[in-house]
């Protein structure tokens, strides 16, 4: 893999998150379009604003490549800049053949890939030509990198593959997801001023209750999606020992595999009780699993495809939740297919790492999967 395009992407720490949005995702993304550009490429760059916690916005974008002479409906290959935090100082380097450091797996790697694949069928001649997304906000922002592309989108797009980490399998079915956060008020008091209980103490029934929601839709399962995993992930409040807390956060969330109707039964049966309380104030947002079934078509071409890069096809479950289910659900026709782990994503900086030659039969891939479509 070319060593330019690895530093480009790498040096760059393009760690995303609301409490601290970062300058650099839009300042990689720029690096890029330089980069194809300089390959006679055209390129846009989409411009959109977030906002971190703090209220400051933060200028972000989509990076989108296609070849303005061609008009046919395009095959997307599509993927995120931004990567999850981390402790410890920013690193990065390939040794012993592998690319190693924050986002090799989720999914600088995969984006290497995709670029020298693109690079190199860019100036060809296809029917259904390639095309280039690579978005700005997946880790943070509720996704919306993804979702300014569809809004802003009019581009036609027949067939788009996502390059999260799968180990080279088809994800074709993809689970939901159900987010809960709560926030409950209490009054910042001296802890020896007062004899109040304090809203850590107060809450411990709501501790059981999500305990107990989480155990119940733990329960739920389908034939193709399988079981629904869950967890209780953030318990926040007080940072001094001689205060009562002024708030205290709670957040738990559900990869689901039923209509969110089924959980939302479950929630209001088990913590409907806290819902009009004053002081406690939820927040909850789902979205649906989703399936595609694969055209005969489509099927052969990537077999095909990944026959040539040594690898058989295999149809598969996505069990995190991804910007796959954002296109899909808005008419893209999109699977995923990348070279990482997807265990080796959100781990340590330091074992995130990917063989470098799987990166480079992934960019042979969607090489072959382009030509195998334009097949007649
Ligand atoms: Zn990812």
């Amino acid at each position: 893999m070319k060593n330019e395009l690895i530093d480009i992407l790498f040096k760059y720490n393009t760690d995303n998150s609301e409490d601290y949005p970062s300058e650099n995702i839009l300042l990689c993304l720029e690096e890029i379009r330089n980069y194809l550009e300089l390959k006679g490429i055209h390129c846009e760059i989409s411009i959109y604003d977030v906002a971190g916690s703090d209220g400051r916005q933060v200028r972000r974008g989509n990076l989108f490549s296609y070849n303005p002479k061609s008009r046919n409906p395009f095959l997307l290959m599509q993927g995120h800049i931004d990567t999850v935090p981390f402790s410890g100082e920013y690193s990065y380097c390939t040794e012993a053949g592998e690319l190693v450091g924050r986002g090799s797996v989720d999914m600088k790697g995969s984006i290497l890939s995709m670029i020298e694949a693109y690079e190199k069928m860019y100036h060809n001649e296809y029917i259904n030509p390639p095309a280039l997304l690579i978005t700005g906000d997946e880790e943070a922002n509720s996704f919306a990198g993804i979702r300014h592309f569809i809004e802003n989108n009019n581009i036609p797009i027949c067939f788009c593959i996502n390059g999260e980490p799968s180990s080279f399998e088809i994800n074709t079915a993809f689970k939901g997801v159900l987010i809960v956060e709560v926030l409950i008020k209490g009054g910042c008091l001296h802890s020896s001023d007062s004899n109040d209980v304090s809203i850590i103490e107060k809450h411990i029934d709501l501790f059981n209750d999500v305990k107990k929601f989480i155990e119940t839709v733990r329960s739920v399962s389908d034939e193709r999606l399988g079981r629904t995993i869950a967890a209780f992930t953030v318990v926040n409040a007080g940072n001094k020992s001689n205060q009562l807390p002024e708030q205290m956060r709670l957040s738990f969330n559900a990869r689901i595999v039923r209509d969110s109707g089924v959980y939302l039964d479950i929630y209001n049966d088990i913590l409907g009780k806290y819902l009009d309380k004053q002081e406690v104030c939820f927040d909850i947002m789902f979205f649906n699993p989703l399936e595609i079934d694969l055209e005969e078509k489509e099927r052969n071409v990537l077999t095909r495809a990944l026959n040539v890069s040594g690898f058989s096809f295999s149809e598969t479950v996505m069990r995190a939740f991804t910007e796959a289910s954002f296109l899909n659900q808005a008419g893209y026709r999109t699977i995923i297919c990348g070279p990482g782990d997807l265990s080796l994503a959100h781990v340590d900086q330091k074992l995130e790492r990917v063989d470098l030659g799987l990166l480079e039969s992934y960019r042979d891939f969607l090489i072959e999967f382009v030509k195998e479509y334009n097949k007649k």
